[in-house]
């Protein structure tokens, strides 16, 4: 094996590779990361890009791939390339779940015997609470989707952001009795707090975090690699670059490295306290 391998069989590197797609995004939510909205610059990743460095990521020894943006499936080409990752390496695709038409889910119902995972944010029990942070009709499409999903055979996962560290007990218990009845088991519901990136810098409840608060995951976009999918947020329209690892993705193999060696001598990945699925 070689050291990528190594590290991750010894849990000092996690498995899993981040990819931005894109970073455009047909919401505007009030907490977004990455400021994507409609008219964001796209910043994408081909579909040529993802593949190659997908099979790089698993001759290395990774062995999960994830897939965020901005939301991934306003790429056309997205299910298509989705089949080609997932039949790579195991891989989720998080999304808003605004798009799933009869259309999308025609392209995606073949790739249900892949390992391709949907993670689909939901964020209250309540759609004018939900709505108020993520636009009009966001909940009522997502509790269209999500059982659509499940019936095609996939795993889907609902990822719950909310203002500070938790959900008030009620809403929580609300909301696993939604997800419960769509058909998501509790393993499959994660709730994570609103980081203080991007636009959430505005955001009563927010968290900042520092590097050892979060897996070392490393994460790709059209502007280089970075130590987390929380590191390559947008303020202002400007790119962070505090958790940059290297401008050269390509090959894989050198921003893999340099994560390596940064994460030598920190705390291991499962100390952290802040995840993004
Ligand atoms: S949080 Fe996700 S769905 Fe909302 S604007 Fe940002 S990228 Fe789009």
């Amino acid at each position: 094996m070689g050291v990528i391998a190594d590290a991750v069989a010894d849990g000092v590197l996690p498995g899993r590779v981040w990819f931005y797609g894109n970073y455009h995004c047909n919401l505007v939510c009030a907490y977004c990361l990455t400021e994507s909205g409609p008219r964001s610059p796209q910043r994408r990743l081909t579909a040529e890009q993802l593949v190659r460095m997908a099979e790089q990521a698993a001759a290395l020894g990774f062995t999960e791939l994830g897939v965020t943006g901005g939301e991934p499936f306003l790429v056309r080409d997205l299910p298509a390339t989705l089949g080609r990752l997932a039949s790579i390496l195991p891989t989720v695709v998080l999304t808003n779940a605004t798009l799933f038409g009869d259309r999308l889910l025609a392209e995606l119902a073949p790739l249900a015997a892949l390992p391709l995972s949907v993670q689909i944010s939901l964020d209250a029990p309540d759609p004018d609470v939900n709505d108020e942070l993520r636009g009009p009709e966001n909940f009522a499409k997502v509790i269209d989707a999500v059982p659509k999903l499940v019936g095609l055979g996939f795993r889907v996962r609902i990822a719950t952001t909310v203002p500070g560290e938790r959900l008030d007990a009620e809403d929580h218990e609300r909301l696993c009795t939604l997800h419960r009845s769509l058909g998501v088991p509790d393993d499959d519901h994660l709730v994570r707090p609103v980081v203080r990136r991007g636009r959430a810098e505005d955001t009563g409840g927010a968290i900042a975090f520092t590097p050892d608060d979060v897996a070392p995951e490393l994460t790709i976009t059209a502007d280089g690699a970075f130590w987390s999918p929380f590191g390559p947020t947008v303020r202002d329209g400007r790119l962070a670059t505090d958790l940059l690892v290297s401008r050269q993705t390509d090959p894989l193999e050198r921003p893999a490295h340099l994560l390596l060696r940064l994460v030598e001598g920190r705390p291991r990945g499962d100390d952290a306290r802040i995840g993004i699925r």
